[in-house]
């Protein structure tokens, strides 16, 4: 008889709020120590009130240190250099408190960790243990996804996302800023870390060669190549965090679970980070994971294919939809051809006047 339900390999922030998730059912977790402990981690991640709302149920979110999210009011995202294009969101012309919250990576990981050790359902564990259902959250380049012979259909960019934290001169007032800069994607994330009302979380993503230029600058070099990039509407910027780069690919698993097992997080999908949805699906996939074993027939075990396969039919579609629209913006915007460049530009003015086409993306964008 396994002593455990349920094994969890990768203890992510997706792996954490799975086992605090499960543990509250009341199931046996065993949940694998980090081997290298998480290093200091400069992104700040634009996280969805639903995500808000499984974090605060966790008795995470409250748990956060002073300072450590910030709400977004406003929106603004532009098109191509030289266009006047620009599609403006509001929480207030939307109808919620706010839409979105900024979170420090970091400290959300040092949250999560602290409340897993005040779990008594949970046991971190340094190797492999067996159990009912083994719950596959090891990011990206997971090995057990491999051992259970899943295919990984990946498709790279060639692009790399660099990220930093920024102090400007200007408050910044709630706004999170968008570039559409073909083939640059660039966003201003507002944040009070370092500096309360000053900040921001940088995400510029470029392709791979121009980020090697610009990660090699130094400091004044790359300071200046951002301020040409964004222009002085954020106000003058500089560096208040070391430079961190990721390469950026479009991944999907092509089975996300079979019998005892079962894939959440970036171990089942990888989108660009252009719409902050990553996490945000991974926080989606435990939700569903945890209703589905809740409300589960009482004869059926955890690792029950079947019931794995309701989790599965559930994610898989929203998630799917999800990659192929940041990866069509991707795409709508890399194009150079002066029509293509025009029509994308009125495009972004036309969903601007369009309130109910807003109200619409906002839902998206609030619900995922
Ligand atoms: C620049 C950038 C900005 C982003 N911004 C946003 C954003 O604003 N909003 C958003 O929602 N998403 C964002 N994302 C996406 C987000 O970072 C990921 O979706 C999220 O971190 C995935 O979490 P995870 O727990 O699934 O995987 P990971 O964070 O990769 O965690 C996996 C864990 O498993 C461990 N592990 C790996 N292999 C093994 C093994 N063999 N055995 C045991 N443990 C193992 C790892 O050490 C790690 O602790 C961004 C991504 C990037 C690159």
């Amino acid at each position: 008889m396994n002593r455990y339900d349920v094994s969890i390999r990768g203890s992510g922030i997706v792996g954490k709020a799975l086992a605090l998730s499960l543990a509250k059912l009341g199931l046996q977790i065993a949940l694998s120590r980090p081997s290298v402990p998480p290093g200091e981690d400069v992104r700040a991640y634009a996280l969805s009130a639903k995500s808000v709302e499984l974090l605060r149920a966790l008795k995470v979110w409250d748990g956060l240190p002073p300072l450590a999210a910030t709400a977004v009011y406003d929106m603004r995202v532009e098109g191509d250099a030289g266009s006047v294009a620009a599609l403006e969101f509001s929480a207030w012309e939307q109808g919620v408190g706010e839409l979105a919250w900024i979170v420090d990576a970091a400290a959300l990981e040092a949250s999560l960790a602290q409340a897993v050790r005040f779990q008594a359902h949970i046991t971190e564990v340094d190797a492999p243990v067996t159990a009912a259902l083994v719950a596959v959250c090891e990011g990206k380049a997971s090995t057990e996804r491999e051992v259970r012979g899943v295919e990984w259909q990946r498709h790279g960019y060639g692009q790399t996302a660099i990220a930093a934290r920024l102090v400007a001169d200007q408050p910044h007032r709630g706004v999170a800023r968008q570039w559409f800069r073909s083939p640059d994607v660039l966003a201003l994330l507002p944040f009070d870390r370092p500096e309360a009302g000053h900040s921001y979380g940088l995400v510029w993503s470029l392709p791979e060669a121009r980020a090697e230029a610009l990660m090699a600058l130094d400091e004044p070099g790359f300071t200046q190549a951002l301020q040409d990039a964004v222009g002085a509407s954020a106000g003058t910027l500089r560096l208040a965090s070391a430079r961190a780069a990721w390469p950026l690919a479009l991944a999907q698993a092509s089975r996300w679970s079979g019998a005892g097992w079962v894939l959440l997080g970036d171990a089942a999908h990888v989108v660009h980070p252009l719409a902050g949805q990553g996490l945000n699906l991974g926080l989606a996939d435990v939700e569903v994971l945890a209703r589905v074993l809740r409300e589960r027939e009482t004869w059926r075990s955890v690792g029950d294919e079947k019931l794995l396969r309701r989790y599965e039919r559930e994610r898989a579609a929203p998630t799917w939809a999800m990659g192929r629209v940041t990866d069509g913006l991707l795409q709508l915007f890399a194009v150079e051809s002066g029509p293509v460049r025009e029509l994308r530009n009125r495009g972004l003015t036309l969903v601007n006047q369009l309130a109910p086409l807003k109200r619409w993306l906002t839902g998206r964008a609030l619900d995922s």
